[in-house]
């Protein structure tokens, strides 16, 4: 058995811990190292999420979060050669009567930390989407700037410019953490081989409870699935943003078409990959031709399932160590559906916490691992 010594081990090498490497990398960080057993990412989250980005949040550091990393995004390609084919088409809120306080809170808290943002009563609604069912929406609020982008780009660009500024990948996976005192000392994989190291981050995506129990640390995190669906229409709309109503539908285009998919909270928990074949035909589409009528001649052209690592405890993520316990063990999980949009302020985040010991940037103590062990969510409000 051998050992190998690091200043900081990554487990799990989605867009999360590739974001980690990237940025630990660029402020100097000498021996980092990435665990991941898939270099195809068959089973992760990233690769299959729908691309969105949006500075539509209630807590200010989801916002704060949003707004730098979406800027980042804009400017992928000077950081990493990579371009993650931004498209600035807007997000659009729709909430029936009776959800305006919550939209309009939101939107107050976004337009003072500088989001360009617009509320649209339902007239205007009507004006400018006439192609959208609206009899029933009494308010929406669209952030234009934001938009989406192409996921695997955003993965695959962390990774290679990571690898690039000398970060090492292992085609592997954590079976074991060991510890002492309040510290981790060596993690042990597959291949029987032990790395030490100084920090560890778990950043195993769905998988983060799990290893997080190698070491003695519970986490509310569960795989939950969620579909996605890629259809065309024969004559496509005029050019839209990516619109969520309030039966939590997800439209925006995609090439050609559109993507689209409708997230089910009470969906069970566990790794199913298995496709429903009736979803789509039983709850996608009456919902998607009940909102916009032209969608009745949808063709479905390909659909496949992903997991969301869902926060039990309120939807957000959990970054941070357990002080006194685990002092150089952070998790960085519990993405719930944003992670992907929020990877680079993450990652700035966990180098800045490993090299300074702080947040230095942007404060993000409250999404701390002590909220989970004191039972307080710090949920998000008016999320669809
Ligand atoms: C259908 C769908 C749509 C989504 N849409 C959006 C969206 O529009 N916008 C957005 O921001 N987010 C979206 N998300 C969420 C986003 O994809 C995730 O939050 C994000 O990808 C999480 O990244 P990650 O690196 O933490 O996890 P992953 O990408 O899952 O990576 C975790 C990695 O850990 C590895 N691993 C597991 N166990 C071990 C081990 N023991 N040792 C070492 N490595 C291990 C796995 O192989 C995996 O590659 C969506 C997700 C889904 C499923």
């Amino acid at each position: 058995m051998s050992t190998t010594r690091q200043d900081v081990a990554i487990i799990g090498g989605g867009v999360i811990g590739c974001a980690a490497a990237y940025f630990l990398k660029l402020v100097g960080v000498g021996r980092v190292t990435v665990i991941e057993p898939d270099p195809t990412y068959a089973k992760a989250s990233s690769p299959v999420a729908t691309g969105g980005c949006r500075r539509l949040f209630a807590r200010p550091e989801n916002i704060r979060m949003s707004q730098f990393s979406i800027d980042f995004f804009k400017a992928f390609e000077t950081h990493t050669d990579v371009d993650v084919q931004w498209k600035e088409g807007g997000y659009l809120f729709v909430v029936t009567a009776g959800h305006e306080k919550v939209l309009e809170q939101n939107y107050r808290t976004e337009k003072d930390l500088g989001v360009k943002v617009e509320l649209l009563g339902a007239k205007e609604i009507a004006k400018r989407y006439p192609w959208m069912r609206n009899d029933d929406l009494a308010l929406g609020v669209l952030s234009p700037e934001d938009g989406w982008l192409d996921p695997n780009s955003v993965l695959q660009g962390f990774r290679k410019k990571a690898q690039a500024l000398g970060a090492a990948f292992v085609k592997d996976r954590v079976v074991d953490v060991y510890t002492s005192g309040s510290r981790v000392t060596e993690l042990e994989i597959g291949s029987g081989q032990r790395i030490e190291a100084e920090t560890v981050i778990n950043a195993a995506g769905c998988w983060a409870a799990s290893v997080a129990k190698l070491a003695g640390m519970d986490l509310p995190v569960n795989p939950m699935r969620r579909f996605e669906h890629y259809v065309e229409l024969g004559d496509p709309l005029p050019p839209m943003p990516l619109i969520k109503d309030p039966e939590r539908l997800v439209i925006r285009p995609e090439g050609k078409g559109y993507a689209v998919g409708l997230v089910d909270g009470r969906e069970p928990r566990g790794f199913n990959y298995e496709l429903d074949p009736s979803w789509f035909e039983r709850v996608v589409w009456p919902a998607l031709a009940s909102r916009i009528p032209a969608f009745e001649k949808l063709k479905l052209k390909r659909e496949w399932a992903g997991l969301y690592d869902e926060c039990e405890l309120d939807g957000n993520m959990i970054l941070g160590n357990w002080p006194g316990r685990l002092d150089n063990f952070y998790v960085a999980c519990g993405f719930s559906g944003h992670g992907l949009m929020h990877a680079p302020a993450v990652g700035r985040a966990l180098a800045e916490l490993i090299v300074k010991g702080r947040f230095e940037t942007l404060d993000l103590a409250r999404m701390n691992y002590q909220r989970v062990l004191d039972k307080k969510p710090y949920g998000e409000t008016g999320i669809l």
